[in-house]
């Protein structure tokens, strides 16, 4: 395992990170077990964020005695100061720590979002407060928006940014990653594994290392998975051309043709919550049904006021019948809930 500067923050993190949704979907003990393994292993940047239920606990947990250890990044989805400082507030509690290396803006995609944050009163000035504080180190910024992604790094005002980045979806290397270099903003690496929709983690980590300015932050649910993901940054990384063949296999097999929950379709006249429900399938794989129906219940919910304008296709760049996949997604969580009663 390597060990990286992320951007020009005075952070030095291992060259891959730990996401922290799959362990939601973990009894405590298990998590902590995971998270341990994963620090003993070498991991030392974890990224967790309020919104994630109990993720932050269980890192809190996990962490007791050994917080000089790790790298610690976590989020607020809320845009206003006030919200963002009970927010901030609320994850140092649960990481039970007096400090957070890396606080994040989370998921900062329509120009709403961006004027939100950066107006007086937004949730970058509570942010910034809170590093004069001493409780945050540095300031990043999450999108799924390539173009506000590109924006947000020319601002200057947050140390990184963390994007969606795999063999499937390779724009960001090309247009992002080189505004990131300029600017010196560190590069986390969100979906890997491209949401769920890969599942080959050797051709994955193969393909990104290549990218080693850029740190992913898979998801780990087990101590086996640390290990299997640990154990291929341990190799020498030789993209073979099988695997090249093998990347252009699931290219070729998933075309377009899934979300990347850019946001671009948003907002709904009839206020569906699209971009969520239609990543449904992915929470239930990530974080099991049982939870999955408990914390996409609003967004499924939702999609009972699907009239079928159209209005949402017209916007997706990647021209997905959303309808369509909205109301197969909402005949599955319906499923859901009831095989798992609440
Ligand atoms: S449905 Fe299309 S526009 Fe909406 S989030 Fe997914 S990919 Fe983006
Ligand atoms: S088709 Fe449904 S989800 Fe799309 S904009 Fe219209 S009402 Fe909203």
């Amino acid at each position: 395992m390597r060990y990286l500067e992320l951007g020009k923050t005075s952070l030095k993190v291992s060259e891959v990170g730990f996401g922290g949704i799959p362990i939601i979907r973990l009894d405590t003990d298990t998590a902590v077990k995971v998270l341990r393994r994963a620090v003993e292993r070498g991991i030392t940047l974890y990224d967790t964020a309020n919104a994630y239920r109990d993720s932050e606990e269980k890192m809190g947990l996990a962490f007791r005695g050994m917080r000089d250890r790790v790298v610690i990044a976590t989020k607020t989805i809320r845009r206003d100061a006030a919200a963002a400082t009970e927010q901030l507030e609320n994850s140092l509690r649960m990481l039970r720590s007096d400090y957070i290396d890396l606080f994040q803006l989370h998921q900062i995609a329509r120009e709403e979002d961006f004027q939100a944050v950066t107006s007086p009163g937004g949730a970058l000035e509570a942010a910034v407060k809170a590093k004069e504080a001493g409780k945050v180190r540095h300031i990043g910024v999450t999108s799924h928006s390539l173009t506000m992604a590109i924006k947000l790094v020319r601002t200057g005002l947050f140390s990184t940014i963390q994007f969606p980045f795999n063999f499937i979806e390779t724009d960001a290397c090309q247009e992002l990653f080189p505004v990131a270099r300029e600017h010196g903003a560190g590069i986390l690496v969100m979906k890997p594994f491209a949401g769920g929709v890969i599942d080959n983690a050797d051709i994955v980590f193969k393909f990104l290392r290549q990218y080693p300015e850029a740190i992913p932050i898979p998801g780990f649910d087990s101590e086996e998975s640390v290990e299997q993901i640990v154990a291929i940054y341990e190799r020498e990384n030789l993209v073979t051309d099988k695997d090249m063949e093998l990347m252009d296999e699931y290219r070729g097999k998933l075309g377009k043709a899934f979300c990347r929950r850019c946001e671009y379709c948003m907002p709904c006249p009839n206020d569906v919550k699209i971009t969520m429900a239609m990543g449904y399938p992915i929470f239930v794989s990530r974080m099991g049904a049982k939870v999955a129906t408990e914390f996409a219940r609003i967004p499924m919910e939702s999609v009972a006021q699907c009239t079928e304008c159209g209005e949402c296709i017209e916007r997706c760049p990647y021209g997905l019948p959303i309808p369509e996949v909205l109301k197969r997604n909402y005949a599955l969580y319906r499923k859901d809930r009831e095989d798992n009663p609440s």
